[in-house]
């Protein structure tokens, strides 16, 4: 206690116990604030999953960057397969297709993207969930 006196002694000439109970009540004031700012910032976070192209898609967050996003079945939960061999021995943009096929569901195909291999459907995908997350729209996907 004789060290807070102190400290308001040195800094305005004298103390008084309000002086002491203002300082609390503003430190809490400014602790509360930063936590409300910082959950706000990591509130997407919490949405780490979304149905798209017919599967679903999980991801995590390393800082800001979605990393390990990858597809699995809607009905079994297990991770797919992706297939796009396809994509190799075909010129146009069109006739790339890629599989998205389920071991586990007896091989059986989940869903299909056409336009490219397992890199740009990533990339797609990363891309409608940056789009969410930018326009707040993640909030209603997380609910469902
Ligand atoms: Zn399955």
């Amino acid at each position: 206690m004789s060290y807070i006196k102190l400290f308001f002694i040195t800094l305005f000439g004298y103390y008084e116990s309000w002086m002491l109970w203002l300082c609390l009540f503003i430190v809490i004031l400014l602790a509360l604030v930063l936590i409300f700012i910082l959950s706000r910032g990591e509130e997407y976070k919490k949405f780490n999953s979304i149905s798209l192209y017919n599967v679903i898609w999980k991801w995590k967050y390393k800082k800001n960057r979605i990393v390990s996003l990858w597809c699995y079945c809607p009905e079994c939960g297990s991770a797919l397969i992706c297939d796009d061999e396809y994509c190799r021995s075909t010129i146009t943009l069109t006739n790339k297709t890629t599989f998205l096929i389920c071991k586990n569901c007896g091989e059986s195909e989940k869903g299909r993207i056409v336009g490219g291999d397992r890199n740009y459907l990533l990339k797609i995908v990363k891309f409608e969930i940056q789009k969410r997350i930018k326009n707040g729209t993640y909030k209603n996907e997380a609910k469902k």
